[in-house]
């Protein structure tokens, strides 16, 4: 038996998973999306990132930017490294992708705002 919390919407239903012979049973989700995430965190847990790459530009230090796609959970310390050795040198707009197929995961970092070419 596992206990998680699902993460799909603010609602946040706390779930339990019995895992008898290849059977999941899920109770506590409030919907059906509750079940497929229960599904999904036993079996290949995903997560997207949120998070801001540094820039070039003094007036835009840093810049908010987000991955297209979730990865695997536990690839997710690997993107970020990946995402910290960058310095944006050019001025990106929102969707402008900053990491084509980052670490080969299927997922791009996009930038996620138009800072660097609303302040210049
Ligand atoms: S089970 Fe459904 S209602 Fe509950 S948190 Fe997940 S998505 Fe929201």
């Amino acid at each position: 038996m596992k206990e998680t919390v699902c993460i799909v919407c603010p609602r946040g239903c706390k779930l339990r998973i019995d895992e008898s012979g290849g059977d999941l049973a899920v109770t506590g989700n409030a919907c059906r999306r509750g079940r497929d995430f229960a599904v999904s965190e036993l079996k290949d847990p995903r997560r997207t990132i949120c998070t801001t790459v540094r820039t070039a530009f003094p007036e835009v230090p840093v810049l908010p930017v987000r991955l297209s796609a979730e990865i695997p959970k536990a690839r997710i310390f690997d993107v970020m490294r990946e995402i910290n050795a960058v310095t944006v040198e050019s001025r990106v707009g929102r969707g402008d992708i900053i990491i084509k197929d980052v670490l080969s995961l299927g997922a791009d970092v996009i930038a996620s705002s138009n800072l660097l070419k609303e302040i210049q």
